[in-house]
């Protein structure tokens, strides 16, 4: 038996999408709760405490953008939206609304999986101690938060504050989704008067100092009508 085996709550109506999920986990160990509607999946929150919550959108007793925020009134416990519908708009708002990621139907084993281990990831980086990974370093990207560095391939990149910012905004948060609304927030503040215009050219400016392909990118990816996700 392994020693860790973390609890995934899963609030899904359609049977046979909770079984497959059910089924992906039990093989990776996961215990799993399974609920069908919004109200059964608080109740089992509220006694269980699971590390993870999976939770789709389209829920028979409530919406499930209401289910998030109930839980988001107690708990900053790492929830994976999953959303059948495409639009662009429900995945923003799930994600400004406390969401930490979601995954589109139909999904993989792999993605499913991958998902979870990211939410898992920063729930123990963020949740418990506060501290934070002094580096990142992928595929040899590095980016030294305490020096304020960044080099690739062992050469210093001349960044600006501003991109600087977005950069380690992003890498701190590796692997996960940061919505446009979010990034403009946190680099420029609450109050500017800012757009996805000037975010998208310095974006662009960063993709050209990282990426051997800015058309390609390895490290920065769009989420296209969302936001970035910077490699984990
Ligand atoms: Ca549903």
């Amino acid at each position: 038996m392994t020693r860790n085996r973390w609890t995934v709550l899963i609030i899904e109506d359609e049977k046979t999408i909770g079984n497959y999920i059910e089924a992906i986990l039990a093989n990776k160990d996961y215990r799993t709760l399974r609920a069908a509607d919004g109200v059964t999946g608080l109740s089992l929150y509220a006694s269980h405490h699971p590390e993870v919550v999976l939770l789709d959108l389209g829920l028979p007793d409530m919406d499930g953008m209401e289910v998030l925020k109930k839980i988001r009134e107690f708990s900053s416990v790492p929830v994976i939206v999953i959303s059948a519908r495409i639009q662009e708009r429900e995945k923003v708002d799930a994600l400004d609304g406390g969401a930490d990621d979601y995954i589109t139907k139909p999904f993989g084993a792999e993605e499913l999986l991958a998902r979870i281990r990211t939410a898992l990831r920063h729930r123990l980086h963020m949740g418990q101690s506060g501290v934070q990974e002094p580096m990142y370093s992928r595929d040899g990207l590095v980016i030294d938060f305490s020096k304020r560095m960044v080099t690739l391939r062992g050469k210093a990149v001349h960044l600006t504050q501003i991109e600087y910012k977005l950069v380690s905004l992003l890498a701190r948060n590796a692997g996960k989704v940061l919505t446009y609304d979010y990034i403009l927030k946190e680099i420029w503040g609450p109050y500017a008067d800012t757009d996805n215009q000037i975010l998208r050219v310095n974006m662009a400016n960063i993709r050209r100092k990282l990426e051997s392909n800015p058309a390609e990118p390895h490290y920065m990816f769009t989420e296209i009508g969302v936001g970035y996700r910077m490699l984990e």
